[in-house]
């Protein structure tokens, strides 16, 4: 990253991201899409701000009341705009949903809190009014992680966390920062620039989600070979619960008990609300080199990606592009539809660090990389992706207003199970949907495994969310019987509570109920969201 996006807010209502970047489909990209999947405009345009379709707030005037007493009453906010800027998340369904109107799920108000107290007083009246909470980061939430149940409570309140963005403190001996979760990534970024810092975590989502998010949804950056991934960053944390305040980790590691830090990375809301990070930080890359490697085959490639993973000095990125994902461009955004696509798998490995560590882990890549079938493309390929990095979720947009329905959908296994899980989840998605244009990359290594992210595109039938829903129960059971994860870095939400269930157990289950319900005795932290029930 050279210098960190700041894109404007509100980010689009009905789309993603920054209003002033929303991308024109490339014209080759138009045609194949009518020529190779017979994708054709939808019968209805999408709609208008002014025509979505709200439901009447249900909070009686006496808790907005009680609510204004502990934020300041600008800081509730039952408007029309707040509310459907807080209405789910920013899944293809999602979207799909807010294009046609609907914002059914909207909740009846938002309120911004100031503090940690804010948040443990908003919490006391929310449990005694039966209120359900949805803590809010920067509402990029795939997996809806922003819908709870409403039913049983007396209305729904999302908590944003926007106004809980501080870097408190730099501990430059031990290499932490404290931070707010509110922050948005580039925000923090540009903080922790000033101390000569980064935290090194650039996910797609980058320009909008939080830190608070990051945490509580173990999310996964692109630079995750280097880096690490954001639960790895986490050294401490301050969790606000309806039963009081928890403060965790007093050290790097321990082996006093548990490490409950655990318990609140991918808890989603549905435990506590995390007000405060510290993070482990690094001193900001003297030197960024990317560049790109090809290989014939994914299965070449992926040989070669688990060796640099399991024989240390890895690159700080490392992604394998599929074939397909390859051919189409979008293995390198900028060149998306670009005629004469390359063949083979693309490979981007990128560099940051001082420049003899850079240097080092260069050589010691290209010498295992050509020992196992690559060709250097030189740094072109590398920094055309590390360009468009951020540019893939604009074109989503387009595409849907073209008729195409666009998603992606990610799981993670042991090296030994990749190629079966690849070949299966391909599968299920061919299967579901006919003729798809379905790509995947490799998006993050460990010396024991990888995850693998799948992109697929099809023509929108009539009922596109019915269309997306069936391939994607197809996915999930492919992923669950090939040995997968039913997600890496997306986290669980309502979407994949079923395979989650599947995937802990009864016995996982009801430690989670068990952790819940002492917590949060009356169930009003994201309900429905990543607890299985019976
Ligand atoms: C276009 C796009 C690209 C994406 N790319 C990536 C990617 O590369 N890697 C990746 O990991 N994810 C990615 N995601 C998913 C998403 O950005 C992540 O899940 C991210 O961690 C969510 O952060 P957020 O601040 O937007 O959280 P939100 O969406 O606001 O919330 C996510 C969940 O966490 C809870 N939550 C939020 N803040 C707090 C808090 N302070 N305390 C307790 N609970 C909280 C919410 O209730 C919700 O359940 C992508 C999403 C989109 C739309």
């Amino acid at each position: 990253m050279e210098s960190p996006l700041l894109p404007a807010e509100p980010m689009l209502w009905s789309g993603w991201g920054d209003p002033a970047r929303a991308a024109e489909l490339p014209a080759p990209v138009r045609e194949l899409l009518t020529e190779l999947l017979g994708v054709r405009p939808p019968a209805a345009p999408a709609a208008t701000f002014g025509e979505v379709r709200l439901p009447p707030a249900a909070l009686p005037q006496a808790v907005l009341a009680a609510l204004a007493a502990v934020t300041g009453e600008e800081h509730v906010r039952a408007d029309d705009d707040a509310r459907i800027r807080h209405t789910r998340g920013k899944s293809t369904p999602d979207l799909l949903l807010m294009r046609a109107g609907d914002a059914s799920d909207a909740p009846d108000a938002v309120v911004l809190p100031g503090s940690h107290e804010e948040v443990v007083e908003v919490l006391r009246l929310c449990a005694e009014h039966r209120v359900a909470v949805v803590p809010f980061g920067g509402g990029t939430s795939v997996v809806g992680g922003l819908t709870p149940a409403r039913r049983g409570y007396a209305g729904v309140v999302a908590l944003d966390l926007g106004r809980l963005d501080r870097l408190r403190s730099v501990d430059p001996v031990s290499m932490t920062a404290d931070l707010e979760p509110g922050l948005r990534a580039p925000q923090a970024e540009r903080l922790l620039a000033g101390h000569g810092l980064t935290l090194g975590h650039f996910p797609q989502s980058y320009e909008y989600a939080t830190l608070g998010g990051f945490a509580a949804a173990r999310s996964s950056g692109q630079a995750s070979a280097g880096y690490g991934r954001f639960d790895d960053m986490v050294v401490g944390m301050t969790v606000a619960t309806p039963r009081g305040t928890l403060e965790i980790g007093r050290a790097p590691k321990s082996a006093a008990g548990p490490d409950l830090r655990q318990v609140f990375l991918g808890s989603e809301g549905a435990f506590g609300v995390i007000t405060s990070l510290r993070l482990r930080v690094h001193r900001a890359p003297a030197v960024r080199a990317y560049e790109g490697w090809r290989f014939e085959t994914f299965a070449a490639g992926t040989a070669a990606l688990r060796r640099l993973a399991q024989e240390g000095a890895p690159p700080t990125v490392l992604r394998l592009s599929d074939e397909t994902e390859t051919m189409v461009g979008l293995a390198k955004p900028t060149d998306l539809g670009t005629p004469g696509g390359d063949s083979g798998c693309l490979v981007v490995a990128g560099f940051e660090g001082a420049p003899g560590d850079v240097a080092h882990r260069r050589e010691h890549a290209a010498a295992l990389l050509v020992e196992a079938g690559g060709v250097h493309l030189g740094p072109e390929p590398g920094e055309k992706w590390a360009q468009g990095r951020f540019s893939a979720p604009y074109l989503r947009d387009s595409l849907l207003a073209a008729g195409a329905t666009v998603e992606t959908l990610e799981t993670a296994c042991f090296w030994s199970d990749l190629p079966r899980l690849y070949d299966a989840v391909r599968l299920a998605l061919l299967g579901a949907l006919g003729a798809p244009l379905v790509m995947c990359h490799i998006s993050h290594v460990y010396a024991t495994g990888a995850s693998l992210y799948f992109t697929v595109v099809t023509a929108q039938t009539g009922d596109p969310l019915a269309q997306w829903a069936a391939a994607k129960r197809a996915a999930g059971e492919a992923i669950v019987a090939a040995g997968g994860t039913i997600s890496h870095h997306h986290g669980v939400g309502r979407d994949h509570l079923e395979a989650y269930a599947a995937e802990i157990g009864d016995l996982g289950g009801e430690i989670l109920r068990g952790i819940k319900e002492r917590l949060d005795p009356a169930g009003i932290l994201n309900p429905g969201v990543l607890i299985p029930v019976y």
